[in-house]
Parts: C-alpha cells; sequence; structure tokens
C-alpha cells in the first residue's frame, strides 16, 4: 500500500488528472458544505453533525519543503495543557528539520483561501516509524484555534526519568492502552538498561503538585526514534482521563461504524469522504483500520471519524478517531467487492 503525500497542489479536485486511486472525483465533498443528510443514516441529527464539524476545523493542511521539492500532507491539532500540537504521519514530517520546513494552513475551507490562516512547525515533540506518526509544536497559535473546545491531553503524558550512576536522562511520554497492558511511548532511542539503571515514571493530576508513581514493568520495544515502556499501577486519575476523552454523541461500544474522513486529498481544500469499514485489526505497535472510504495523495495524516462507534470491541481501548496513512486502488478486499474501489488504511489514536 501507498503513502499518501503529495508532490503537487491544485486549487480543485477537477483539475487532477490521471489520480493514481480515482477516476473521478465526484464524491469528495467540500467540508464546508457537509449536511444532516451526509451523515449515517442512523446519525443524521444536529448534534453529531457539529460535533463532526468541530472535529474537522481542527484538520489543517501541511506543506513540507524537503530536499527534493515541497509535499503536501494533512493534519489534526490536539492540545496538550496549554500547549498545542499538530499529530501528522512520520512519513508526512520525520524530523526537526522537516517540523522547521512545514508550512500549517488552518481553515483553508474553498478556493478563495479567505478564511485560511498559517502558522510554522516549532518544535518535534515525539515520533514513531513503527507507528508512523509525529506531533509537533508551532507557532503562532492562531486564535480560533486556541478558542476551540478540545480535550485535554496533559493528564495522559508521563515525566519519564532515567538514572543510572548519579545521572540522568528525561523525557515526556504519552499513555497508551494495547492488549490490556498499559505502554507509554517515550520519543528517545531507548537508553541501555541494565541493572544499575532505574526507571521512573510519574503523571500529573490537575489541580495537583505532586506526582503519582506508577510502576515500571520493562522496555517493550524500541525503534530508532523512540521506545516503549510497559507499566502497570497506572495511577486512577490516567485510567478515567483517558476515558473521559471520550466526548462523542453516540453511546461507547458499537461495533459497527461509518468511517469518515476529513482531509486535503492533492492538496486541495479541505474535503469529506465517506465509506464503509471493511477490517479492524492490531499489531504490536499500531491498531489499524482498513476502509473504502476514498482518499488521495495528500491526505495522508488527516482525520478519520468512526461515526456511529469505536474500537471498544476489538481492543481494550475505546477509539473513534483515527489518522490516515495509506492507501491503494482496489476493487476488492479478501474475495469481498470494494463498492468505491479503494483500500486503505488508518491508525487509530488511542487519546
Ligand atoms: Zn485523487
Amino acid at each position: 500500500m501507498d503513502f499518501e503525500v503529495a508532490d503537487e497542489a491544485f486549487p480543485v479536485l477537477s483539475d487532477v488528472i490521471n489520480c493514481r486511486k480515482q477516476d473521478t472525483h465526484d464524491d469528495f465533498k467540500d467540508f464546508v458544505d457537509l449536511d444532516v443528510d451526509d451523515l449515517p443514516v442512523k446519525h443524521r441529527n444536529e448534534q453529531t453533525l457539529k460535533y463532526i464539524q468541530s472535529l474537522g476545523n481542527r484538520v489543517v493542511r501541511l506543506v513540507v519543503e524537503k530536499p527534493a521539492g515541497a509535499i503536501f500532507g494533512s493534519g489534526v491539532v490536539f492540545r496538550v495543557g496549554a500547549v498545542f500540537i499538530i499529530l501528522t504521519n512520520d512519513h508526512v514530517v520525520g524530523c526537526e528539520e522537516d517540523v522547521k520546513n512545514c508550512k500549517i494552513e488552518f481553515f483553508y475551507h474553498d478556493v478563495t483561501r479567505n478564511a485560511v490562516v498559517t502558522s510554522r512547525g516549532q518544535k518535534m515533540l515525539g515520533s514513531s516509524n513503527f507507528q508512523d506518526r509525529c506531533f509537533f509544536t508551532f507557532s503562532p497559535v492562531p486564535p480560533a484555534i486556541e478558542d476551540m473546545a478540545m480535550f485535554d491531553n496533559s493528564e495522559l503524558v508521563a515525566d519519564i526519568t532515567y538514572s543510572k550512576d548519579g545521572s540522568s536522562m528525561k523525557c515526556n511520554g504519552y499513555v497508551n492502552m494495547k492488549d490490556d497492558k498499559w505502554l507509554v511511548m517515550a520519543p528517545l532511542p531507548s537508553p541501555d538498561i541494565g541493572e544499575d539503571c532505574f526507571c521512573e515514571v510519574a503523571f500529573t493530576q490537575k489541580g495537583c503538585d505532586e506526582p503519582q508513581l506508577a510502576t515500571f514493568v520493562r522496555i517493550l520495544s524500541t525503534e530508532d526514534k523512540g521506545h516503549y515502556i510497559e507499566i502497570t499501577d497506572v495511577p486512577e486519575f490516567v485510567k478515567s482521563a483517558s476515558l473521559a476523552s471520550w466526548v462523542a454523541p453516540w453511546p461507547m461500544g458499537c461495533k459497527e461504524f461509518t468511517p469518515m474522513v476529513i482531509h486535503h486529498p492533492h492538496g486541495v481544500y479541505k474535503k469529506v469522504t465517506v465509506g464503509k469499514m471493511l477490517a479492524v485489526e492490531s499489531d504490536s505497535v499500531v491498531d489499524k483500520l482498513y476502509h473504502t472510504a476514498k482518499t488521495c495523495p495528500g491526505s495522508s495524516g488527516g482525520l478519520v471519524i468512526t461515526v456511529g462507534g469505536d474500537s471498544s470491541k476489538y481492543f481494550a481501548y475505546p477509539a473513534y478517531i483515527c489518522i490516515h496513512c495509506q492507501g491503494d486502488r482496489a476493487s476488492e478486499f479478501r474475495g469481498v467487492p470494494t463498492e468505491t474501489g479503494n483500500v486503505n488504511v488508518s491508525l487509530f489514536n488511542n487519546s
């Protein structure tokens, strides 16, 4: 399957010729025109529409100047305490250099670009080539972004301290749940853990000064850009914060859902596509959604909402948003015909 970055941006989809994914782009709807009638039948109500619109407003277009030329992708704004971050794929923004060379375009909602506000990448906070995701800060933060109601992920951020021979190394990591285990993704290469190395993992509840400790179990896996720590004895406020991130206007726990992608295909202004869920699967580091909602080069890093359902019946942890990642033209998936001619993969974002 191919990553979905674009090396050329078009003003409108009708200008795109020879798309490797689609014969036509007729069913890419303008995000600003999204209406109740575009929602899955069971979810045609104003509350769900407003919810999807408010999430979709956080989708941005990314323009990353690379040595071989600019690439175009998508991303989504999240909040950690007072800090706002962009989450996208590692294959869109892969290093500190890419962050510095990244232009972020908020509210690119129509061809006039009248509403567009731009910002620049500032600092990489974490990335993983295994998970194909990265998050980084940007500056300035547009006032309209600061004013948005967003879940604050700060209670899910761990302070990790490695101590060895009287010296210590600190970093922040993001808590995640996988196969009933609590993990922390730490954006640093794994230190050389021996018997004389001590790891402390602490979380701080909002309004409290005193951090609470979880118990370090082991380093689970490691890669060039980071490593995963298994922890236990996770403080109760961390567990409840992870569930408090559930704000979707449908009940938790439905296995059937309709994938809806909000993205910037071919670098054009913001579009919405809808498809069918094909499969939900997990490997050691990521939870994947296979679906048929149409995507194109430029869609990587876009937002996928599982309208009406979530991942809780498949995994230990309910998640209802994904980051879009890869896709291919395909008339069938494991013997079942696909109605859109696309098979795409998005990654569940467990927060
Ligand atoms: Zn296309």
